[in-house]
């Protein structure tokens, strides 16, 4: 593999490692009318890169706004990543909210005659089976909240995504 290629020359050809390679090789020289030197590279690789922050900003965002928007009796709690420093307190902080958002659930009268069911209180989601109403408390509830089921509560993907980032970041710095 690579054998052919030139080392600081422009003239890559020969060198790609698979057909998917070449084509992307050609596309680019078809689009722009020239062969990709170092400098557009690094020119390419510099957007992309100030494309990637934008668009991780904008995510983030997204993410703020959905757990803004949880219900006012479960804010206090979901804010509460902020002051978590280290992971175990990460995933005490998310035991936690989990308990508090089950605290929170109103069973639905007409789901069941044998166990309480009830929807997210978070998300207000009522569970994706036909055959049933909202999720089984507590521990239906708590495998969706845990994001164990296919759909997960996107509330609390959003705080936990933010919440790991946090923590993350204050690491990474120390
Ligand atoms: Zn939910």
């Amino acid at each position: 593999m690579g054998r052919g290629g030139q080392k600081g020359g422009v003239r890559f050809r020969r060198a790609f490692e698979s057909k998917r390679q070449a084509d992307q090789y050609e596309a680019y020289v078809k689009i722009t009318g020239h062969e990709p030197g170092a400098e557009d590279l690094t020119a390419e690789i510099d957007r992309l890169k100030a494309e990637l922050r934008q668009v991780k900003a904008e995510l983030r965002q997204v993410r703020r706004h959905t757990v803004d928007h949880a219900p006012t009796a479960a804010q206090e709690s979901l804010q509460g990543y902020w002051s978590c420093n280290t992971w175990d307190e990460l995933w005490e902080w998310r035991r936690s909210v989990i308990k508090v958002v089950i605290g929170l659930a109103q069973p639905i009268p007409e789901a069941s005659d044998f166990e309480e069911r009830a929807n997210c209180p978070l998300c207000g989601s009522g569970g994706h089976s036909p055959h049933a109403l909202g999720y089984k408390l507590p521990g239906g509830l708590k495998l969706y909240l845990e994001g164990e089921r296919a759909r997960p509560c996107h509330v609390m993907e959003a705080a936990w995504c933010l919440a790991r980032e946090t923590v993350g970041k204050e690491e990474s710095d120390a």
